[in-house]
């Protein structure tokens, strides 16, 4: 395996999970992690970590997709919720030619409505504040 593709334990979301790095968390547990995404391409776009180190969904060991899953699954459920979505989609990127930039698993958790376009992946960083107000607001979904 070239080195490129082994886990680096410094990226952003590692240090984020040992809590060396700020984030607007949502939601944790033994298996996961929720955050907001600070460059947001909806309001309430939030991102779902699994606390072990892997770099993408070809890393993951197979009997580890169950319990992250079910993560993914109910913060969905709880940023529709308090975003007051009419839907939502839900996004991953493999590799940088996929358009990864993290390399540690997420899955995107954007929220939708009808008739409103996402924003551009990874455009523009949103304000501390909008992030903190939607982050109490998916927290008092769950
Ligand atoms: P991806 O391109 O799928 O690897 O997505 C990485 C995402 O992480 C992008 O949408 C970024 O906006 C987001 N991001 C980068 N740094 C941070 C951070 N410190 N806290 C929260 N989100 C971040």
């Amino acid at each position: 395996m070239p080195d490129s593709d082994i886990y680096q334990p410094d990226n952003i979301f590692a240090r984020i999970l040992r809590d060396e790095l700020p984030a607007h968390k949502v939601f944790e547990d033994e298996v996961a992690l929720a955050f907001l995404d600070v460059m947001p391409q909806a309001d309430g776009h939030t991102l779902v970590i699994p606390k072990l180190a892997v770099r993408g969904v070809l890393d993951m060991p197979p009997n580890a997709w169950g319990p992250y899953m079910a993560r993914v699954q109910k913060v969905s459920a709880a940023v529709k919720k308090g975003m007051e979505a009419e839907g939502l989609s839900l996004r991953q990127f493999e590799g940088a030619a996929g358009g990864q930039t993290v390399f540690h698993l997420h899955f995107h958790i954007l929220p939708r409505w009808a008739g409103v376009a996402l924003r551009r992946h990874g455009d523009a960083m949103e304000k501390d504040e909008t992030l903190k107000a939607n982050a109490a607001k998916i927290r008092a979904a769950f």
